[in-house]
């Protein structure tokens, strides 16, 4: 796929580098990055069932209720990835939109991004998030895992 190179500010060494994101302007797909590593992992949210049912699981959890739609939509966007996607080949859980890793020093945490203009393009590889996990779990075990993940976030 062709993705839209973004110049990252590192927050913890200040280098600038540039890093793939998906192009601007398009709906419902999202760029998931793993933590520690920033392996990269697709999710076209229209095609892929798993994040409506994410959304609903959200919905039904306690800790959460009398949140804004906005907030809710910014909830699932960071726990996504936590609760329905098999994590990276080393374990490390995907979040949608998190950033990359620096290449000076393996920081996750950036000071700022911008758009390159004009704009540069890469052709990249990336295979879809996958659901093993998310997928044999029962009802009970899915709410459970929302409700695990939304406390490790701090919910
Ligand atoms: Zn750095």
């Amino acid at each position: 796929m062709i993705l839209q190179l973004v110049k990252f500010k590192c927050g913890n060494c200040k280098s600038e580098f540039k890093a793939p994101q998906l192009k601007t302007g398009v709906y419902a797909e999202f760029l998931l990055r793993s933590q520690n590593r920033g392996d990269v992992a697709y999710l076209d949210a229209m095609d892929d069932k798993t994040y409506d049912e994410v959304s609903k699981y959200l919905k039904g959890n306690s800790k959460l209720t009398g949140k804004s739609a906005n907030q809710m939509a910014a909830i699932l966007q960071k726990s996504y990835g936590a609760i329905a996607c098999d994590p990276d080949a080393f374990g490390n859980v995907y979040q949608i939109d998190a950033s990359p890793v620096c290449p000076s020093c393996q920081s996750q945490t950036m000071e700022y991004w911008e758009v390159i203009e004009p704009p540069e393009f890469v052709e990249s590889i990336v295979s879809s998030v996958t659901h093993r996990a998310w997928s044999l779990l029962s009802d009970d075990e899915k709410t459970e895992k929302v409700d695990q993940v939304l406390s490790d976030l701090g919910y």
